[in-house]
């Protein structure tokens, strides 16, 4: 609630937490775990509080209706862009989707995975690129590379809109700001952004988190280019 309030005060639109999260590896303790629906709920509180419409990510094609339920967006995980059986569950359900690309499929791969959900009969997509997966993505300071050239060519082969992901694609939050104004200048419609009061202590993806200063220093500059870009069109 804290992190929607501080958000929504700087000028967020959306709201996106996650309730069910897959994790590289399976270990889950008893103080880390996925709160379900329980979080599912604190999302639709913090809607409720800050008037902000929630996205949350549904992985399970038999919890989909639970999840649309509660949020006004759905999330496909990079790791589910293709899993064609989810795709056309999520299709069913009449709320926009916020479709991540995974991180080592091609353009082609990814619009082929939003055709299913239009092709399903819904067409509210929204795409996002979260990076790619290359040789020196392995090492621990360079995550995946954010394929800066597929938002202008989304541009060029789709309607749909685009945002970018600059926290789970550097993983760094150092590379968080210089990824958003990129990304803006490149012509996305939009960033999400891990944001926490004390990243030192987040639960999961402690690396990445902006703290509100950080937050409140990314949207001023975030406005500048964005700005800039307006005039030039
Ligand atoms: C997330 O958005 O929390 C997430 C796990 O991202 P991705 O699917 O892009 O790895
Ligand atoms: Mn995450």
């Amino acid at each position: 609630l804290d992190i929607a309030e501080n958000v929504k005060s700087r000028g967020a639109n959306v709201l996106r937490g996650g309730a069910y999260k897959p994790l590289t590896f399976p270990y889950r303790s008893e103080s880390f775990f996925e709160l379900g629906e329980e979080g599912l709920r604190y999302l639709a509180e913090a809607r409720e509080k800050t008037g902000l419409p929630i996205v949350t990510e549904v992985m399970d094609p038999r919890l989909v209706d639970l999840v649309a339920d509660y949020a006004d967006i759905l999330q496909i995980g990079a790791r589910n862009m293709q899993n064609f059986p989810l795709l056309n569950e999520v299709a069913r359900v009449q709320k926009p989707v916020l479709l991540k690309r995974h991180f080592g499929c091609s353009l082609r791969d990814w619009l082929g995975a939003a055709e299913y959900l239009l092709y399903g009969g819904n067409p509210n997509v929204i795409l996002c690129e979260r990076g790619i997966a290359a040789p020196h993505t392995h090492h621990p300071n360079s995550r995946s590379i954010v394929d800066m050239q597929a938002v202008p060519a989304v541009h060029e082969f789709t309607h749909l809109p685009i945002i970018v992901d600059p926290s789970h694609s550097t993983g760094m939050w150092e590379l968080v700001t210089p990824i958003s104004l990129g990304s803006i200048a490149v012509g996305a419609h939009g960033i999400i952004l891990d944001v926490h009061p004390n990243p030192a202590v987040a639960k999961c993806d402690a690396g990445q988190a902006l703290n509100f200063e950080n937050f409140r220093n990314l949207t001023r500059k975030v406005r500048a280019v964005s700005d800039a870009m307006i005039s030039e069109a």
